[in-house]
């Protein structure tokens, strides 16, 4: 093995932290989180500056999104221990589940959430019992250390959670090492099948947290206004770099001339700015070669057909002013995610056909639906292929309920009281 020494030794000393940190009652794990919500939240926006300084997002969303860890773990704090033994009635004199934690588990984490998707995938595996070692994005080293940091202040035992500070190319080789027991990796779908097929061929458990293209389904009976609004806001937070940002506006066909002024106005009200001033809604995209991915898939689209509603204009390096165009089926942009400030329209007869659309892709993150009519949000509750269905209101992950993709988008569970499952064995024992 030529992993450098500097790499085994945390990957050690993790394992080594493990072996203690699995003997540690639930409630007292549960009093380190806490304490770490607490650094987070007092020091906001001394994190969030360090988001915004590597990956150029609006302070206020940076700041917003720390806070968001911190109520998170605060969540995690005070949750039920369900992984406590449970007893199975049966013949025998005692039968029982215990959940027993794997060992040391490696997260490979994308920039666009740097704290926010770190966090909501380790609070849970730590505290379910076990050590965590981090590959985040190569841009955002920072954070990782900043959070490992967080973890030693909090007073957490020394290795329960190390930034390794490695690049994409040595995810194989820590994947493949003996101490790592299973990878969570949130991501694009090729850096995922990438892994997932290294931790298959290793019996390695995996999660994977991936791309989507989340329709937002405006109806004839919707809220127009809000729709409009909440809808620029759902495609052009983060600079659109978001995986369950919403990427299809489908519109019913009978308010589409109602609608669409409204939506275009609204986003209009999305002009790029100084990422570290408060007032920023909208900054740059994380990095140059991203802004040329997004210009080229524009360029593709229109190629294949899409027409333009607002061009999208490349105003520097990582900046554009937002785009929209409409696009009809059949257009092979709709296959792929537009992970940036461009968003398509395409316009639907009826609601079967606006269910059809939506379905009619690669992946199955999230959608939204504008409907004041039970009936029809229960057909489209039923009908989507997604993790997650939202009603009158914008996509966005919540500590209590679970999150996680199906189709490309992904499998496992993030988030929730499922998420504490994900990492542990569960050990039957039976016996007279
Ligand atoms: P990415 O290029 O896949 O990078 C994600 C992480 O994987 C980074 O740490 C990256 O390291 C690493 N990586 C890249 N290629 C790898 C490989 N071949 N083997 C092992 N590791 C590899 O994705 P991204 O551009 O940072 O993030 C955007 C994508 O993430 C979008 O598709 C988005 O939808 C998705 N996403 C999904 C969720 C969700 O919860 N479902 C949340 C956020 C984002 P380097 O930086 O060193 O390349």
């Amino acid at each position: 093995m030529n992993m450098e020494q500097s790499i085994e030794n945390k990957l050690i000393k993790a394992n080594h932290a493990f072996s203690n940190w699995k003997k540690v009652p639930f409630a007292e794990r549960q009093q380190l989180i806490a304490k770490a919500a607490e650094i987070l939240k007092a020091h906001a926006q001394k994190f969030g500056e360090i988001i915004t300084t590597e990956m150029n997002k609006p302070i206020s969303q940076a700041v917003a999104e720390v806070e968001k860890c911190a109520l998170m773990m605060n969540y995690y704090a005070k949750a039920d221990n369900i992984l406590q033994p449970e007893k199975i009635d049966s013949e025998y004199t005692f039968s029982e589940v215990h959940y027993i934690p794997k060992g040391v588990i490696l997260g490979v984490m994308p920039w666009n959430f740097p704290f926010w998707q770190v966090l909501r995938f380790a609070v849970p595996a730590i505290l379910a019992g076990n050590t965590v070692v981090l590959k985040h994005a190569s841009i955002c080293f920072g954070s990782g250390n900043a959070i490992e940091r967080v973890f030693e202040e909090a007073g957490f035992p020394e290795g329960i959670f190390q930034n390794l500070e490695v690049g994409h190319k040595e995810v194989k080789e820590i994947l493949e090492h003996e101490i790592i027991k299973g990878v969570s990796l949130t991501g694009s779908g090729k850096a995922g099948g990438e892994v997932a097929s290294v931790a298959g061929m290793n019996i390695k458990k995996s999660v994977l947290e991936l791309g989507g293209s989340d329709a937002f389904i405006v109806l004839d009976d919707a809220d127009l206004d809000e729709a409009a609004k909440v809808g620029a806001l759902a495609r052009l937070q983060n600079c659109g770099q978001t995986c369950v940002a919403a990427k299809r506006f489908i519109i019913d066909e009978k308010i589409e001339a109602e609608f669409l002024p409204k939506f275009i106005e609204e986003y209009k009200k999305y002009v790029p700015g100084d990422p570290l001033d408060k007032e920023t809604k909208l900054g740059g995209m994380a990095r140059p070669d991203l802004a040329d991915d997004l210009e080229d898939q524009f360029k593709r689209a229109l190629e294949n057909g899409a027409e333009i509603i607002i061009p999208l204009e490349r105003i520097s390096d990582n900046e554009f002013k937002p785009g929209l165009i409409r696009v009809k089926e059949g257009n092979p942009i709709l296959q792929e995610e537009l992970f940036g400030p461009l968003g398509m329209v395409m316009v639907a007869k009826n609601d079967e056909e606006a269910l059809q659309i939506a379905n009619d892709i690669p992946f199955g993150l999230s959608n939204s639906v504008w409907t004041k009519n039970k009936e029809r949000q229960q057909f489209f509750i039923e009908g989507l292929e997604s993790g997650t269905v939202n009603i009158n209101r914008m996509t966005s992950s919540d500590p209590r309920f679970p999150f996680g993709g199906t189709k490309a988008s992904g499998y496992g569970t993030e988030l929730s009281l499922i998420a504490l499952k994900e990492f542990v064995t569960p050990k039957t024992i039976v016996g007279n």
